[in-house]
């Protein structure tokens, strides 16, 4: 969601006749757009702030500000830690950015609006879509805000009340994204299993149907659904529509229902699990991912041993899994029986190696299987070959991308005929999978798909 923020950002700032730099050294402006979701990514705020105060030091001139959901939770307050910056603004406010860069420069004084009164709406700010940097796969919000109270959660408290953008604005926005070369689009709401509901528009497997259409787009991936309100027409849509990709994360936090009732998140283990049957009903090898929170107030030793259980059973292609961070805002923060910060620590790694070894054996068991993968460009790692002489290393290109079920495949493109080995970014390759890893799957490219513009209306192809 803060990618997807960053990118309206500097739709916004286009407007001035800023442009993006790579090099923070040259940049006139520099804008953080921050996180509030756990107390160490607050921390991260202010020791890069801390950073660019020395780059201030240097070049008075340099204009910071802060945006995102600590600029909004603590307002005026960042400048008390963080006297040099120059504007806050929360998550309501890019619209007015402009305004008010314009202020602090006119002024030279420090401004802040966090107000959630809004003459334009967020969600309708567009972003610079031609700007996509070569990038295959995008985010597109198609909600904001949340409505579920989770007491553990600052998102309703920062992020406002849930509302939901019009599909013809989404869908608007997909096609832009389409004709500037973006191949795979993640849809992006806190809850987007209640898409439209409050508003009256469609809903969200309705949703997911209308953007299958766009011609050009090859995938369509989703986050996050909340597992209380997953239906079965949602279930039904892994089935149906080919290019919704195969994978499903659905956050469970927790295999307690003392835990889940005392976090508020409104299912039981037992009607999750009924859930993740009917999802594997509907799609056979639908990818399952979670998060997790250990360390919850009260979670005690036989709630964690659930949770592992849990783990055990449902068999998670992956997860996420984070201590639990006492927000100021949220309720659970005076919640009593907190958990001590080395229990937590020890819990987290348990529950990663329980979760390690459920990771490798289903990735294994890939070895062997054909796989369709959207290329996504060249790896960040660099094969190193020994030359002749075995002195000097050449470095061999390697090629990454990603399954339906959003396992990373790499690969090196030799086995291609030579008139497809160049330009796979955003091609859909055929690929056998020889190795697997714990975070990654290693194949061998049979063939390259076809282009999106030859299977204009053609629905098949993005297996
Ligand atoms: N809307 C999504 C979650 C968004 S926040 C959902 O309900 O599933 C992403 C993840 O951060 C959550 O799933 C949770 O695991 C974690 N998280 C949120 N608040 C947290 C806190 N106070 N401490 C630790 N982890 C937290
Ligand atoms: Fe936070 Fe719960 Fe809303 Fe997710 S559903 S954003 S965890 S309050």
């Amino acid at each position: 969601m803060n990618v997807y923020d960053s990118e309206r950002i500097a739709g916004v700032m286009a407007h001035l006749n800023y442009k993006k730099t790579s090099d923070i050294e040259k940049a006139d402006l520099i804008i953080v757009n921050t996180c509030a979701i756990r107390e160490k990514a607050e921390q991260k705020v202010y020791s890069f702030l801390g950073r660019l105060n020395r780059m201030k030091l240097r070049r008075p001139d340099l204009v910071i500000g802060v945006g995102g959901c600590v600029a909004q939770q603590q307002g005026e307050k960042i400048f008390d830690r963080a006297p040099y910056v120059d504007v806050v603004f929360g998550t309501h406010a890019v619209a007015r950015l402009p305004d008010l860069i314009a202020k602090t420069e006119k002024v030279n004084s420090r401004v802040v609006d966090v107000d959630t009164a809004t003459n334009v709406d967020p969600l309708e700010l567009t972003r610079i879509v031609t700007e996509t940097s070569g990038s295959v796969t995008r985010f597109v919000t198609i909600m904001q805000g949340c409505d579920n109270f989770c007491t553990y959660c600052v998102v309703p408290y920062v992020r406002g009340r849930e509302a939901s953008r019009r599909p013809e604005n989404i869908i608007a926005e997909i096609e832009r994204l389409v004709d500037a070369g973006v191949r795979e689009v993640t849809l992006l709401g806190q809850n987007v299993n209640s898409y439209g509901k409050k508003e009256g528009l469609c809903s969200f497997p309705e949703l997911l149907e209308r953007i299958s259409n766009v011609d050009g787009l090859m995938r369509i991936r989703f986050t996050t659904s909340h597992p209380k309100d997953l239906s079965t027409a949602l279930c039904r849509s892994f089935r149906d529509l080919p290019k919704l990709c195969r994978h499903i994360h659905l956050p469970v936090q927790s295999g307690s229902n003392h835990i889940l009732s005392q976090m508020n998140r409104r299912y039981t283990r037992e009607s999750y699990l009924e859930k993740v049957s009917e999802l594997r009903q509907y799609c056979t090898d639908i990818a399952i991912t979670s998060d997790f929170i250990v360390g919850f107030p009260g979670e005690m030793r036989e709630d964690f041993e659930q949770t592992l259980d849990l783990i055990r059973t449902v068999e998670y292609d992956s997860l996420f899994a984070f201590n639990y961070s006492d927000r100021p805002e949220a309720p659970a923060n005076r919640f009593k029986e907190k958990v001590p910060e080395e229990e937590k620590n020890q819990r987290l790694q348990t529950l990663l190696r329980v979760q390690d070894r459920v990771t490798l054996r289903k990735n294994r068991a890939l070895i062997g299987t054909e796989q369709w993968v959207l290329v996504e460009g060249l790896g960040k790692k660099r094969q190193r070959i020994p030359d002749n002489s075995g002195e000097s290393m050449a470095k061999k290109p390697q090629w990454t991308g990603r399954t339906a079920a959003n396992k990373i495949v790499n690969f090196e493109p030799e086995d291609l005929p030579n008139s497809t080995r160049n330009n796979l970014t955003g091609k859909l390759v055929r690929m056998r999978i020889e190795k697997a890893y714990a975070h990654s799957l290693w194949g061998i490219p049979l063939a390259v798909g076809k282009t999106p513009a030859a299977v204009k209306g053609e629905k098949s192809y993005a297996a």
